[in-house]
């Protein structure tokens, strides 16, 4: 691992964080990637090849430029190699286009701020004729361009997990008993950042690879059964507690939602958020109690449907959080839980969470209900318990928050 990167590599990627960001809702996601043809597979190809190496070079230069030194931390400048990397071999992909289409991407201009003018860029979902004629490459072409980038997503696995070393270290030299909002601010950029590159990819291979499923577009469903994934986070956060507290049987959680109610999102986020929230919930119950308790009261999940939004509640008689103690529970690192062993096999797979203890949970899940344009809040009693409110929003036109 070099201390620097090298400067021409740097400056290249300097110049490519100059350009804006593009955002793509969910509906356009659905709507692009319903029946996807060779051809519009190709557009996506096309699109990403553009979009990623930008998104990757805005994160390498907030990384080289960050506060108290953390630029150099060696955890720091790990993940930023594997962003530099990544980016050098999308921009070495080679391109597939006319000459003129090139001629006009690359096209640079400056207005009178100085501020870079980007040349028209594909849309994501530029609509594709499917009767137009396609060449034949196209296909193996796609095919190549899906094996690099999913070879990217698993570079950048460890991703969180390693930053958060990063952090830990700062914390532990400076003495901070929490991050700053400078840090916070940062991470919440990055990982939001991350976020959405991992679901351009994630959608992006499901489109090419997976079988055609019902109400499945890529990693979305159109569908997504609220009290399905809801009994699935349920069963699965009961069950790692049990297992954390050696219980015979963990708080009961109650679930009401409509059986059918159902709207378009991408299930596995869905699973992540409740099953952070839950999670936190039977710990502070738990250990209100005491997990030699007789008897602990319900979590109850309460689900309801909006025009706007279907927000979930998971409320809990864990005692609370003092008000005071509020805002830090969105910081990252903080928990109230005792130190953790760190993960064996480190970044194993997207940061799997044990029952508490890396102070990721709640602002991790936060973005992910951001990224759709939902919200997470906390609203707490101290001395009685606290509601989670999870808003998630129906509509689907929200664009990617791109920091
Ligand atoms: P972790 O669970 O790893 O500690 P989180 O981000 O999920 O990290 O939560 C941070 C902290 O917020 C917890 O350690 C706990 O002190 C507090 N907290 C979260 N949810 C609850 C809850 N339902 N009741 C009481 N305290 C909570
Ligand atoms: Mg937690």
């Amino acid at each position: 691992m070099a201390a620097r990167l090298p400067e021409a590599l740097y400056d290249k990627i300097k110049f490519f964080a100059k350009f804006p960001q593009t955002s793509v809702s969910l509906r356009q996601m659905v709507e692009f990637g319903t029946k996807p043809t060779v051809g519009t597979m190709f557009k996506a190809t096309q699109f990403l090849r553009e979009e990623l190496p930008v998104r990757l070079a805005h994160r390498v230069v907030e990384l080289e430029n960050l506060p108290y030194n953390l630029s150099n931390m060696a955890s720091v400048r790990r993940v930023r190699d594997w962003y530099a990397e990544s980016f050098t071999e999308l921009v070495d992909f080679p391109r597939m286009e006319t000459p003129a289409a090139l001629k006009a991407r690359d096209r640079v201009t400056v207005d009178a701020n100085g501020h870079v003018v980007p040349p028209p860029i594909h849309r994501y979902f530029t609509p594709v004729d499917p009767a137009a004629a396609v060449p034949a490459e196209c296909e193996a072409y796609n095919t190549a361009f899906v094996e690099l980038i999913e070879n990217i997503k698993r570079r950048h696995d460890p991703t969180v997990a390693t930053v958060a070393q990063g952090i830990k270290e700062l914390k532990a030299q400076h003495g901070l008993p929490h991050i700053d909002a400078q840090v916070q601010n940062f991470l919440d950029r990055f990982y939001m950042s991350r976020i959405g590159i991992r679901m351009l990819i994630g959608q992006h291979v499901a489109l090419h690879k997976l079988p055609a499923r019902d109400d499945y577009v890529g990693i979305i469903c159109t569908k997504t059964n609220v009290a399905q994934v809801a009994q699935e986070a349920i069963d699965n956060a009961r069950f790692i507690c049990e297992d954390h507290y050696a219980l015979f049987s963990a708080p009961n959680v109650q679930l009401y939602c409509p059986d059918d109610l159902h709207f378009m999102y991408v299930p596995s986020h869905l699973h992540h958020m409740l099953f952070e929230l839950l999670k936190n919930s039977l710990r502070a119950v738990v250990e209100r109690y005491g997990p030699d308790a007789d008897h602990f009261p319900p979590v109850k999940v309460v689900v309801a449907e909006g025009r706007e939004d279907i927000t979930i509640k998971v409320s809990d008689e864990g005692g609370g959080i003092a008000r005071s103690g509020m805002p830090l529970i969105w910081t990252y690192l903080y928990t109230t839980a005792p130190a953790q062993p760190e993960p064996e096999t480190p970044g194993s797979s997207d940061f799997k969470a044990p029952m508490a203890g890396f102070g990721y949970g709640l602002p991790l899940s936060r973005l992910y209900a951001r990224y759709f344009g939902g919200d997470l809040r906390l609203i707490s009693m101290e001395g009685y318990g606290t509601d989670a409110y999870l808003h998630l929003s129906r509509l689907s036109d929200s664009e990617e928050p791109l920091p």
